[in-house]
């Protein structure tokens, strides 16, 4: 990890029409750093990662992402600049082959050159991705499918990838696997925020942690300071 701030968030709010869903929200993430966002359901996680992703537009606040300006980029230009969202619930193209849901991950002008490439370094972290490539993304397993959507978004190749929820409804011993896979990139220098449910395994892979409730961020540091009590006074508002 290095000292350099790959993305800032600050004083961001942001809105469901009347409904404020996130509130004076400030985080950063080092070039190379895992960071988790942890909180109850509807805490507010998955309208952050979003707006980050330049799906939604926040109301006040900015971000920022190696020093440039990106509150207002929509998701397209975002993911050209180097961020990739692996969305909750997979999202993968269900008609579409294994290998054609990758090669939609590397459609911008950057990354379209060195499409072969990086399926090939996808292929050597998910294995079972090649052996599946020709068959349709809604024949896999929900391991597989969730090792596609990561793969497609590494396909973009970015500098942070956005994760949300990657644990949810897996195996064990499948989520070991995807978080070991994660590991490896991130030694690469990829920098990685994880929005996860299962707080155990993100909060040991990160090295900072954010609680969220109701839209704030009301409790942040190192996983291996903050108490277990800490952490469900937060997490609960108890
Ligand atoms: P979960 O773990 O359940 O996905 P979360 O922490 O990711 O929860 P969000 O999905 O970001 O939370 O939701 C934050 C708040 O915004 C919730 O109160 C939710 O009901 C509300 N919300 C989310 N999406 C919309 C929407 N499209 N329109 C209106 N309100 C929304």
């Amino acid at each position: 990890m290095s000292d350099r701030i790959a993305l800032r968030v600050s004083d961001l709010d942001v809105y469901y029409r009347d409904f404020q869903a996130l509130r004076n929200i400030n985080l950063e993430i080092k070039e190379g750093e895992i960071i988790s966002v942890i909180g109850a359901n509807g805490a507010g996680k998955s309208t952050l990662l979003n707006t980050i992703a330049g799906l939604m537009v926040p109301a006040r606040g900015s971000i920022n992402f190696f020093e440039k300006d990106m509150t207002k980029n929509p998701a397209h230009r975002t993911v050209a600049d180097g961020i990739a969202l692996v969305p909750e619930g997979r999202r993968v193209f269900s008609r579409l082959t294994v290998y054609e849901n990758l090669v939609m991950g590397s459609y911008t002008p950057r990354s379209r050159p060195a499409k072969d490439k990086e399926l090939e370094k996808i292929y050597e972290l998910f294995p079972v991705l090649k052996e599946r490539h020709d068959q349709m993304a809604n024949s896999l397993s929900g391991g597989e499918q969730q090792m596609l959507a990561i793969g497609r978004a590494l396909m973009s190749q970015p500098r942070l990838i956005l994760c949300d929820e990657i644990s949810l409804g897996l195996a064990p011993v499948i989520i070991k696997n995807i978080y070991k896979q994660l590991k490896k990139i991130n030694e690469k220098g990829l920098s990685i925020v994880l929005v996860e449910q299962d707080i155990t395994r993100s909060l040991k892979a990160s090295s900072h942690a954010y609680v969220m409730l109701s839209g704030k961020i009301v409790l942040e540091g190192d996983p291996a300071s903050l108490t277990e009590d800490q952490v469900k006074k937060a997490y609960f508002g108890v």
